[in-house]
């Protein structure tokens, strides 16, 4: 918002018009409050309020014709930038993704051919194709949520369920900007303002561990594995994988947020922000931070045939916590925070 704000000023003091238009969103955040007037911090109701809302907001196509520049300024070719890295850690993301207009259309029809109806039962087994996966293609803009809302809108005949299942994540999506906008400073600091003071332990060597999938608990590491290759992680696995972090090793949602924004092919600082502060029992409408998730059952249940593990854990290591040693650690450093 800032960085518009400044191009429409300095395009403006030029004596040139200049006009911005609402298209990463369904709803400008500011528009969207409870009854008394203040941001929401739970969900459901957010997400009422959206939904009595005309959706999606006014529309325009494309204009069917661009004037070309007549005078073009003298530049760089964009190779000349060298803006790529010299080692090339990224090769794993170009058999995943096709950036782009295009590639974002593909992936959005595929979901909408094979997959939309399934979504609610399959959108937890990470060893399915069984979700959109436009996350990075919403975050860059190279599709927007209302062309997403729209779509699903029309070919929700016979699967209302399904559609309606699946648009309320793009509500998710929605409430992680509305909080993000309202509570500026929740990248760094917890919504719940208690968590500042729970007692993380940083230490470098599980970190190593987690970040390299070698924790010893399959899914995390297939999670880690998964994500270092290709740039995105499964959203069960994403939890499971940030919970461990939290609560088995207490290292801090901050680290963690951090290697996520570094490896995430879909980083954004909205939704980041808004996972790890769920994860971490920090945030608005989050999971209670002593609720904790055993990596082992997590697994059984939502990879219960091992498909997603064996196709990115090849070499299994000893884990390097005990779970239940584990889960007594955090909910005593749980106690400590509440004591403090
Ligand atoms: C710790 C943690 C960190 C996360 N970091 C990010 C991140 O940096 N960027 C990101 O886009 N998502 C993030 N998520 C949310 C979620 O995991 C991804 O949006 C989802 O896995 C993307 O896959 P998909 O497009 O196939 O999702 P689908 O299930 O197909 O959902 C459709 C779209 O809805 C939105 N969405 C779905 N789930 C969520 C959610 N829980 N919160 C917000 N929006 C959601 C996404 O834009 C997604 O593309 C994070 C979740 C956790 C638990």
């Amino acid at each position: 918002m800032e960085r518009d704000t400044k191009v429409k000023a300095a395009l403006r003091a030029r004596g040139l018009q200049a006009e911005s238009f609402n298209a990463s969103l369904l709803f400008e955040p500011w528009t969207i409050r409870n009854q008394s007037g203040q941001p929401f911090r739970v969900f459901t109701p957010f997400w009422r309020t959206c939904l009595a809302k005309p959706t999606p907001p006014p529309w325009k196509d494309a204009p069917p014709r661009l004037l070309p520049v007549s005078d073009w300024p003298g530049s760089l070719k964009i190779a000349d930038l060298q803006l790529e890295p010299v080692v090339d850690w990224a090769a794993g993301f170009r058999e995943v993704w096709q950036p782009g207009e295009a590639g974002a259309g593909r992936q959005l029809d595929r979901f909408l051919e094979e997959a939309l109806s399934a979504y609610p039962s399959d959108r937890d087994r990470p060893g399915i194709s069984g979700t959109s996966r436009l996350s990075p293609h919403l975050h860059f803009g190279e599709l927007g949520p209302a062309q997403v809302w729209r779509a699903v809108q029309s070919s929700m005949r016979g699967r209302v369920a399904a559609a309606e299942a699946y648009l309320r994540q793009l509500g998710w999506r929605e409430f992680a900007h509305h909080l993000l906008y309202h509570f500026p400073n929740t990248p760094q600091a917890p919504l719940r303002s208690e968590f500042a003071n729970f007692p993380w332990k940083s230490k470098a060597e599980p970190f190593k561990a987690w970040t390299t999938g070698r924790t010893g608990y399959p899914l995390v590491d297939a999670g880690m594995r998964e994500l270092w290759r290709t740039g995105w992680m499964h959203n069960r696995v994403r939890m499971v994988a940030a919970s461990f972090l939290v609560k088995h090793l207490l290292i801090s949602w901050q680290e963690g947020a951090a290697w996520f924004w570094d490896t995430l092919v879909d980083a954004d600082l909205a939704n980041n922000t808004l996972g790890w502060q769920w994860v971490a029992g920090c945030g608005a409408d989050a999971a209670p931070y002593f609720r904790i998730f055993n990596p082992v059952m997590q697994a059984a249940k939502f990879d219960p045939d091992e498909a997603y593990v064996r196709q990115w854990v090849k070499d299994r290591v000893a884990p390097i916590v005990d779970h239940d040693e584990a889960r007594h650690r955090a909910l005593a450093a749980l106690a400590a925070m509440a004591k403090s």
